[in-house]
């Protein structure tokens, strides 16, 4: 990431945690093109577009957009949501599962609430023969995500968890988790972290990525390479061809709803198994900030629609 991009990333990302911009953007925001990145606010809305998604052939993760609350019967609503789309999968019959956050269920209130409705949600999977996962946060959260991950697979065999390439400590925690046979997305990071625990230079984000993409392929776990970088997928095919892995079992492709889907679909294409990432709800001024924060010509593409609008 070149210094600018750096700054202006830094800046959108503080940018998000002010009122003023929150209202204005959560006013005008969906309209404006937010909708690129939301399949809508409401689930009937994601539910369209994750039929229209496996008409394609990519499989599908939801996540309701929440973090961050404060509010217990909030954390458990959050937590009821998420297991009653898990039965609607089901009853639809689509190919789709679950992500959340473990602070939108409840991780900033108490952590053994946030563990109770992840085991629950967790129960309703396994119940449904699906599979569900722990997104993963700001560092401050990275230990009690993972402990709450290795108490939950002490139970299920059904839930996966996230690490990310910038962090230093990803590479002992992928380690150290090995001998759980993991299921693990692995991401380059979408939150704004101190130089004295992450990579700066997206080049040593990516050498980090492949470190840990090499070390997951080689065990026995289940991996997620969850990106829209083409040089990052074309040297995980090369991993994968030399280690002899077949094209679907052991690894899969994620990518984000509305980012990537030329790459994606070629992905699909050559037989390997590729899910998008399709998140919908009100709460989505956090989400559209990081995706316009990974890319700031996302922020011109943006702007060019509220002004276009007048
Ligand atoms: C399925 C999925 C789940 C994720 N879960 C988490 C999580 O739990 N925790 C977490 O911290 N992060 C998560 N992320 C976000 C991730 O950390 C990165 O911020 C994001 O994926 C961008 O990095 P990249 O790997 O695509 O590589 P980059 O080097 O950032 O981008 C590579 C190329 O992808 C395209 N691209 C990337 N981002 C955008 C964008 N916003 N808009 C348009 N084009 C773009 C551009 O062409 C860019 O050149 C997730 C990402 C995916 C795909």
């Amino acid at each position: 990431m070149s210094g600018v991009d750096r700054a202006l990333r830094g800046a959108i990302l503080a940018a998000a945690g002010n009122a003023a911009v929150r209202t204005l953007v959560g006013r005008y925001g969906m309209q404006l093109g937010a909708r690129r990145f939301v399949a809508g606010e409401i689930a009937a809305d994601f539910l369209h577009a994750a039929r229209g998604a496996n008409e394609r052939g990519f499989a599908v993760a939801v996540g309701i957009l929440g973090e961050g609350v404060r509010d217990r019967e909030e954390a458990i609503a959050a937590a009821a949501e998420y297991r009653s789309l898990l039965h609607e999968f089901t009853e639809q019959n689509l190919d789709a599962n679950v992500a959340f956050k473990l602070t939108h269920v409840g991780l900033n209130v108490d952590p053994s609430l946030a563990f109770d409705n992840a085991a629950r949600i967790a129960e309703t999977a396994h119940v449904n023969g699906n599979t569900m996962r722990l997104d993963m946060e700001e560092s401050p959260y990275v230990d009690a995500t993972l402990e709450i991950y290795r108490r939950l697979r002490e139970r299920f065999d059904c839930i996966g968890f996230v690490l990310q390439s910038y962090l230093f400590r990803s590479l002992g925690d992928l380690e150290a988790v090995l001998p759980l046979r993991p299921n693990v997305r692995l991401v380059k990071g979408a939150y704004l972290e101190p130089s004295t625990i992450a990579y700066e230079r997206k080049r040593d984000v990516d050498e980090n990525y492949l470190r840990l993409a090499d070390l997951a392929l080689s065990s026995d776990g289940y991996t997620a390479i969850a990106t829209h970088d083409p040089n990052i997928v074309e040297q995980i095919l090369q991993f994968a061809a030399a280690k002899n892995l077949p094209k679907r079992g052991r690894f899969e492709f994620q990518m984000l709803y509305g980012i990537g889907t030329p790459l994606a679909e070629k992905l699909l294409r050559r037989g390997y198994r590729v899910r998008l990432a399709i998140p919908f709800g009100t709460n989505w001024f956090p989400y559209l900030m990081r995706r316009l924060a990974e890319r700031p010509a996302n922020l011109a593409f943006f702007l060019k629609g509220a002004f276009s609008r007048g």
